[in-house]
């Protein structure tokens, strides 16, 4: 658990994209990674969606192809919603024992797929859990715009608004 506010350089995502389906695979590889994270919620599907969004399975498999499999989600999320993105997400679903920003996960991830921490991206929408967690396990940090923004429960609102003001007043 972070206590304070994360280094404006923990904030500051590598790459931006809008969705993951504009994540551009070879381009990846070349710069030398080899494995892929993905948050879920509204990175790969809508808040609490059942599946991979439609609009970007094609590019998953894409990514998963180019990366030999070594493609996982790591969500912090209750382990109800965990034994359901293990059920309905064709991707290893890191367990959970710390959320994001933790590093824990990450180096979970790390262990499984045996990659260093180098060679890895994680793709997610959230600035002070996916941003600031990638960054600091050393893992190239790629944001993506909420998938489906009106599916937001009320209490990512504010989550969200905070997030807003801290790319402003860090301009990252
Ligand atoms: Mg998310």
């Amino acid at each position: 658990m972070l206590t304070g506010l994360p280094s404006p350089s923990f904030l500051s995502p590598d790459m931006e994209v809008e969705t993951v389906a504009n994540i551009d695979a070879g381009a990846l590889y070349q710069r030398g990674i080899r494995g892929v994270g993905f948050d879920a919620d509204q990175t790969l599907c809508g808040f609490y969606g059942k599946e991979i969004d439609a609009d970007l399975a094609e590019n998953v498999e894409r990514i998963r192809e180019t990366f030999d499999g070594n493609v996982c989600i790591i969500s912090n999320c209750t382990a109800q919603r965990h034994a359901e993105l293990v059920e309905n997400f064709p991707l290893h679903v890191v367990p959970v024992h710390s959320k994001k920003p933790s590093s824990d996960p990450f180096r979970a991830a790390e262990k499984h797929f045996q990659l260093l921490p180098s060679k890895w991206a994680f793709v997610g929408d959230r600035l002070l859990t996916d941003i600031v967690g990638a960054n600091r396990a050393g893992w190239l940090s790629v944001l993506v715009n909420p998938l489906v923004p009106d599916s937001d429960p009320w209490y990512m609102r504010p989550a969200r608004r905070y997030e807003h003001i801290l790319r402003k007043v860090y301009r990252v």
